[in-house]
């Protein structure tokens, strides 16, 4: 266990002096049968009353459904507000910095030049596993977070669990683990871990396996000191009432994630058999997560193709280590024959005709 770790001097000055603004929902949260303190329409019920501030009824839900305390858990409107929120807390403009483990999520890098974050890029392997050893290295004094996303995207793979608990165990900054991806993967993940790793943070998200990713609701699990600063710092009312509602109606029905997952497993198998048989894909790389990165020799002309036929598939082509490669996301089994269809029609295309 990393006890070096002292989060609230990773923390900003100004953030662990705040005062945060307190709203007439968190002065009394209690049960009342005539609430006349936040200037509300009376009519017009429900949608007229300020949600739950602290979402204690949903935290108590997930939380109890993933092991957790509620005091690990903050949720975010979807991961990108966790994201966010962990560079405003923690680092200092133009003072701090990050480390990126490259290819991955857009979010962090882009979430780090917002905020006026410096940020270091460390490239994967060439078969995509981390090394922690070059991760460890990009660290200095003034690192306050790191980015690992596992399984990633775009490359599918998940991160060896030791490789992960040897960063977390070697450095003096939080370290997040991005399990968006988690629900598909055949890895347990670093969940359990959260107790005992005071500088783990885990990100999960419900727009995934869950399929909401309309009401965007983000996780983040970490030690109840990091939560607090988090939940000092987010917009009071983050998560709105109909989020709120459509997050309950669906963990009600639990079993439908699990049948989706299962589907999904299944038609990204079938969809890996096929690609590998068409002449002008190179590789599909094995996936632990509900997409598929291919490597082609003309991933371009193949994305153009693809577009004429109404299907739009993600180019990551121009990505370090990923070139040549499209992101084909697991559709429904429907979707996916056409998506096959389309491309043994490209394959046939002379050359001169596409
Ligand atoms: C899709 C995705 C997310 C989800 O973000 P939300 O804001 O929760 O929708 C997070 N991280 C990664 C790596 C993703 O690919």
């Amino acid at each position: 266990m990393n006890s070096k770790v002292e989060i609230s001097q990773l923390i900003r000055d100004n953030i662990r002096d705040l005062v945060p603004y307190s709203s007439a929902r968190n002065e009394y949260s209690g049960s009342a049968s005539i609430f006349l303190d936040a200037n509300e329409n009376p009519y017009n019920n429900p949608f007229n009353r300020y949600p739950d501030p602290g979402q204690l009824e949903l935290k108590r839900h997930i939380a109890g459904m993933k092991g957790q305390q509620v005091e690990n858990l903050f949720l975010g409107n979807g991961s990108d507000e966790g994201i966010d929120l962990l560079f405003r807390v923690l680092c200092e403009p133009r003072e701090d910095n990050a480390v990126i483990v490259d290819p991955t999520y857009g979010m962090y890098g882009v979430c780090a030049m917002i905020n006026d974050i410096k940020h270091r890029r460390v490239l994967l392997n060439k078969d995509f596993s981390l090394d922690p050893g070059r991760v460890i290295s990009e660290v200095d004094n003034c690192t306050k977070l790191i980015f690992l996303c596992s399984p990633n995207n775009p490359t599918s793979n998940s991160y060896d669990r030791e490789a992960m608990i040897r960063i977390l165990d070697a450095v003096n900054c939080m370290v997040v683990v991005d399990e968006a991806y988690i629900d598909f993967s055949k890895e347990e993940g670093m969940l359990s871990l959260v107790p005992e790793k005071k500088n783990l943070v885990v990100l999960q998200t419900l727009s995934k396996a869950w399929g909401l990713a309309g009401i965007r609701l983000g996780m983040v699990f970490a030690h109840p000191e990091l939560i607090t600063y988090l939940s000092r710092v987010k917009y009071p009312y983050n998560i709105n009432s109909l989020s709120l509602e459509a997050a309950f109606k669906q963990m009600r029905i639990p079993g439908k994630k699990k049948e989706w997952i299962d589907t999904i497993h299944r038609e990204r198998d079938r969809l890996v058999i096929a690609l590998d048989s068409l002449a002008f894909v190179e590789k599909v790389y094995p996936s632990d997560a509900n997409f598929l990165l291919v490597r082609m020799n003309n991933p371009l002309e193949v994305y153009s193709f693809l577009k004429e036929r109404g299907i739009i598939v993600r180019d990551r082509s121009t990505v370090p280590l990923c070139e040549g490669c499209l992101r084909i996301t697991v559709g429904t089994p429907g979707e996916n024959r056409k998506l096959c269809n389309a491309l043994i029609d490209y394959g046939k295309t002379p050359k001169t005709d596409r």
